[in-house]
């Protein structure tokens, strides 16, 4: 029995993103696109994996304000943390950077842009 490994990792996701490009995968069995990278095929259950460059661009689907943040982001807080449909039609958490609370909308267009603190990165999104 063997298994393929996925052709891109989790780590290797953020280090993409850290560079500012979002990597999605799609599944070889199924076709669904998956993003950040899983083990399996949430559809389908399978693990053959293509690396899919992603535009970043998107809207907010939905978002929530973190008004009392985890101790490590206390100083940030508030801010949102939104579900953004990227135009590839695949969904993501991020969080929300440059946009002032009370602009933001479902719908909002908004663009991929990596958040990099010491010596890690996360997912954010910008202004469109
Ligand atoms: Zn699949």
């Amino acid at each position: 029995m063997t298994e393929d490994t996925p052709t891109v990792t989790l780590g290797r996701f953020f280090e993409q993103a850290r560079e500012g490009t979002l990597t999605g995968i799609r599944c070889g069995g199924c076709g669904a696109l998956a993003v950040p990278p899983k083990a399996l095929c949430p559809e389908c259950g399978a693990r053959r994996w293509e690396a899919v460059p992603l535009s970043g661009e998107g809207t907010i689907d939905s978002y929530t304000i973190i008004r009392v943040a985890p101790r490590a982001h206390a100083d940030d807080a508030p801010y949102a943390i939104a579900a953004v449909r990227l135009r590839e039609g695949v969904s993501l958490l991020g969080r929300v950077v440059d946009v002032p609370l009370n602009a933001l909308a479902v719908g909002l267009p908004v663009r991929f842009r990596p958040i990099v603190v010491k010596d890690r990165s996360a997912v954010g999104f910008g202004p469109a």
